[in-house]
């Protein structure tokens, strides 16, 4: 049976499901979901996202937790942690490059967070011979709360499941999948959700206007700042999103081979994800605890930490490559690509308030 079709017989005997729980099954069934199938980097999958565009983007990741820890007091057993690692090419650069201090790798700790089995052995086989001790978790839990938590995020944020509202007459109603002949459908829940459910910022929507609220990052990112605040450490989290409500647009979206598609059409074959909403996440790490830096556009971030001198510096070395690397940096830090919509947001201790990349 196809996922489609498995997800119609639950919604025929349970009910109409919320967005995120069908995104969740879309994205991570164990048997047919998106992510636990098949590796979806690249040009020839479904997306590029910034460490496949240049292994400058992991080394200056890299030295950005380096900086970190030494602002710290390098602090001992530290712990390095990435979320949804992808192919493993940003964490094998980050470690490439933070290996210029032999103090941070010697009692490393190196934990990669990925549902995907799939994905966990592409990463392995990456990560073979990189000198850290690694190892992987489903989820992030609490066994990762006795050490320092350094912690990298990339294009992880946008795949948690979102549910969405939807403004009607009669206060806001979510929006759930449902069947219909066979085929997938939208639907509004009925009854409309208890006010405070809703930020008083949306207050202003129109008739149809949609937010989008997604529990399982806003828990993530507390729980995430808890730990910084209580051991010390530092997150970043970098992602497509929005750092201020400029609309009330779904940003809901399904994209593959390249091309949009219809989110409902075909799941487990797409990949779905949502904007990140920079300024719920912001809050989350404040609610746990920590200092929150940002969010700043990836842009800016990248080139205050010395990416474009990075790049100087490559050239140089590799003439013959030239041309690639002003293609990658431009894309990465350039406006009209990852640039701008791409944002970086940053948790540290409460005591550490001035952080690189982040103007104060
Ligand atoms: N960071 C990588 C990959 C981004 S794609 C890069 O920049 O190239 C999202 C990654 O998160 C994939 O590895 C996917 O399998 C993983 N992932 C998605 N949802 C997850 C979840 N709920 N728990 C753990 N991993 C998840």
């Amino acid at each position: 049976m196809s996922l489609k079709a498995r997800i119609a017989a639950l919604i025929e005997a349970q009910g109409p499901m919320s967005v995120a729980h069908f995104m969740t099954i879309a994205l991570l069934d164990p048997k047919d979901g998106y992510y636990a199938t098949r590796d979806p980097f690249g040009a020839g999958g479904d997306f590029v996202t910034a460490p496949e565009v240049s292994q400058m983007f992991g080394e200056m990741l890299g030295l950005w937790v380096l900086q970190a820890w030494a602002d710290q007091g390098c602090p001992k057993n530290p712990r390095l942690v990435e979320l949804g690692p992808g192919r493993g090419t940003l964490m094998v650069d980050m470690l490439r490059a933070a290996s210029v201090e032999p103090d941070f790798i010697a009692d490393l700790d190196v934990v990669l967070v990925e549902a995907s089995p799939v994905l966990q052995a592409l990463q392995a086989e990456k990560l073979r011979g990189c000198g850290a001790d690694v190892s992987w978790q489903a989820q992030f839990d609490n066994s990762l709360s006795d050490r320092p938590l350094f912690l990298v995020a990339n294009e992880f944020f946008d795949a948690l499941p979102v549910r969405q509202y939807v403004r009607t007459p009669r206060g806001w109603n979510e929006r759930m999948v449902t069947t219909l002949d066979g085929e997938l459908n939208f639907t509004l829940a009925p009854v409309p959700v208890p006010l405070p459910a809703i930020p008083a910022s949306r207050e202003a929507a129109p008739e149809g206007g949609v937010y989008e609220h997604s529990p399982a990052a806003l828990a993530l990112a507390e729980d995430i700042a808890g730990i910084i605040a209580a051991r010390g450490g530092a997150a970043l989290i970098i992602d497509y999103g929005y750092d201020a409500i400029t609309g009330f647009a779904e940003t809901l979206q399904a994209v593959g081979g390249h091309r949009f598609v219809d989110a409902l059409d075909t799941p487990g074959e797409d990949d779905l994800s949502a904007h990140v909403d920079f300024v719920a996440l912001a809050q989350a790490g404040r609610r746990g605890g920590a200092c929150v830096s940002g969010p700043v556009t990836q842009g800016a971030f990248l080139a205050t930490i010395g990416l474009v001198e990075r790049a100087e510096q490559l050239m140089k070395s590799h003439p013959e490559s030239a041309k690639d690397i002003l293609s990658a940096t431009e894309r990465l830090i350039g406006a009209p690509q990852m640039g701008t919509l791409f944002k970086a947001l940053a948790f540290t201790p409460p005591s550490v308030t001035d952080v690189a990349g982040f103007a104060a």
